[in-house]
């Protein structure tokens, strides 16, 4: 009697789903591999590239981990995380997306058994991070530090970081071409932290080995008007005006309406016009500048009232571009003609109109602040090209991070059977559960050099044993052996120049420990209906309900019994 007078809790809302349990975190785990499923065989040297093409028709080829996993448009809430650490990882050290989303996917294989076999996954989770912390802990006491050498000698390291980064992608052949023009593009734009101060121009046709770095900017030639072609087209130590108006002659009958009692006065309103533009063009030739670019339109007139002056002038050069031309040149980018003073105009060594391909570019080199850099990429394909691009820009953010915390560690799955190890070791000496925990965290870690080799088409099972063997040497001379990605045996990846900036390793295992952890913390997954209507899901399953009835009877029992 009293139960029945107790009032029904009722929590959420109608149509709410729950799934809770041991079986919600062994579905979030096999949902979490599937996904690291997918990028596996892209990782290292001879990893595969993946084709993806959504329903625009666009098509992306791309071995980049965060880049697959942007565009894979994955659902399910728990793998979602996986594409957060990637694009996370991408963000901050931009490489080692498919290490990360790797590795978090192997910790929690690790873990199901341990879970399903009725453990608690706060034990797991301890345990996790502590092997995480001391995983941590020794590549930092592995990492080898770069500082302190000559600039040629510190180029030469940074040029090994940036080809390990290459060798898994497209342009891989070309490795060493790009790494060292990637290298001195970042030393060229020196601590500034802006991205975009590294300009990548892509011109398709020719091939990889006709792309060339400018130590400055470059942009195609914007659309020109007759008497363009007068106009001089390479200058030495040119002082450059930028602007943002407009040098051309409007028409004002277009725009306005004048009313004339005396047919003689329409003259002087024309020759008002002319004055006005003539005006504005004597002024920038007074200024002394050689160079004028705007990023609004420059026309015919003034196009030939330059030429005749022998000055070289473009009209809409996209904002971006003027912008870097401004930061490269030290130039400021002038509103108005009037007051032209020497501090606003820019200047560079030489400034030149050069044939790229069929293209031609304007370019500004050996400018005096240094602080850009322009890369003008060429290649086959459009997709191909892209693809450098974004390969590229991988190998500009280590070799930038390589600068910043000059330590390198050996790659090749090196430091990864290094931390294996270290960890097993470790965990003999704990007593207790967390012993059998940490040695599968220290297992989930060999899959860097399992899946190098299987992705070669080497026999893992071979080589991690004859590494393992290695890497258990007691005067510990074999930390730094890792695959051979060329013979299928191991080799010492220090001293073939693999070398990986630390940061990446250290920010990977964080990341995925993070991630692992976060997944199995997580016991109850609710799905209420709105969010779900908010998917687009919901038509569908409202419409399922309704022809079943379900969602109304439901509520109708509901009604009843109270
Ligand atoms: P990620 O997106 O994680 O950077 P990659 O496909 O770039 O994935 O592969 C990186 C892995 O390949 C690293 O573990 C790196 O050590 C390894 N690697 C790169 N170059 C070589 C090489 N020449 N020999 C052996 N391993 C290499
Ligand atoms: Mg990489």
């Amino acid at each position: 009697m009293a139960a029945m007078l107790q009032p029904q809790i009722i929590l959420l809302k109608e149509g709410t789903d729950t799934s809770q349990g041991k079986a919600q975190l062994v579905s979030n785990i096999n949902a979490c591999t599937a996904v690291a499923d997918v990028v596996r065989t892209t990782l290292g040297p001879r990893g595969m590239d993946k084709l993806i093409h959504d329903d625009k028709g666009n098509v992306t080829i791309s071995n980049d981990g965060a880049t697959i996993m942007k565009l894979l448009d994955i659902v399910h809430p728990a793998a979602k995380i996986l594409v957060d650490i990637a694009k996370s990882q991408d963000s901050e050290v931009g490489d080692g997306t498919t290490t990360v989303v790797l590795l978090a996917g192997e910790f929690l294989k690790e873990a199901k058994p341990f879970v399903e076999d009725g453990v608690h996954p706060q034990n797991l989770i301890r345990s996790y991070r502590t092997a995480c912390y001391l995983a941590i802990e020794k590549v930092k006491e592995l990492a080898v530090s770069i500082e302190g050498k000559s600039l040629e000698e510190k180029k030469s390291l940074l040029a090994k970081c940036a080809a390990t980064t290459l060798s898994s992608k497209l342009i891989g052949g070309e490795k060493e071409f790009f790494a060292s023009m990637v290298v001195d593009a970042v030393i060229a734009i020196g601590n500034d932290d802006r991205l975009n101060l590294i300009g990548v121009k892509k011109v398709p046709g020719g091939t990889m080995r006709d792309s060339f770095l400018v130590n400055g900017v470059a942009f195609k030639k914007t659309f020109s008007y007759a008497g363009f072609e007068q106009q001089p087209k390479k200058f030495l130590n040119p002082k450059i005006l930028l602007l943002n108006i407009e040098l051309e002659l409007k028409s004002e009958k277009e725009n306005a309406e004048i009313r004339l009692s005396d047919p003689s006065q329409y003259q002087s309103i024309v020759d008002a016009e002319w004055n006005i533009i003539y005006d504005k063009l004597d002024k920038c030739v007074k200024s002394g500048a050689k160079v004028v670019l705007s990023r609004l339109a420059i026309g015919d007139l003034a196009t030939q009232y330059f030429a005749d002056r022998d000055i070289f002038c473009a009209g809409r050069v996209a904002e971006e571009d003027l912008q870097r031309v401004a930061a490269a040149t030290g130039g400021t980018i002038q509103t108005s003609v009037n007051n032209i003073i020497d501090e606003v105009l820019g200047t560079c060594e030489v400034f030149e109109e050069r044939q790229v391909g069929n293209e031609r570019f304007n370019i500004f080199s050996g400018c005096p602040s240094g602080r850009t850099a322009t890369i003008v990429l060429r290649g086959g394909a459009d997709q191909f090209i892209e693809e450098a691009e974004r390969s590229l820009h991988d190998a500009i953010m280590i070799v930038r991070r390589a600068l910043k915390n000059s330590t390198v560690v050996a790659g090749g799955g090196a430091i990864d059977m290094e931390i294996s190890r270290y960890l097993r070791q470790h965990a003999r000496t704990i007593a207790g559960k967390s012993q059998l925990f940490i040695n599968s965290y220290a297992k989930a870690l060999e899959v860097i050099p399992r899946q190098l080799c299987d992705n070669a088409g080497f026999d893992a099972t071979d080589v991690l044993n004859k590494l393992r063997q290695k890497h258990a040497l007691p005067s510990g001379e074999g930390a730094p052996y890792g695959v051979d990605i060329n013979t299928g045996g191991i080799e010492d990846s220090f001293a073939n120049f693999v070398w990986e900036p630390s940061v990446v390793k250290i920010n990977a295992i964080n990341a995925a420990t993070e991630a692992a952890c976060l997944i199995l913390s997580v016991d109850e997954t609710v799905k209420n209906p709105k969010s779900e209507s908010a998917q687009g899901e919901a038509a569908a399953s409202a419409m399922a309900g309704r022809g079943h009835g379900g969602g109304f009877r439901g509520r109708g029992r509901g009604m009843r019994r109270r």
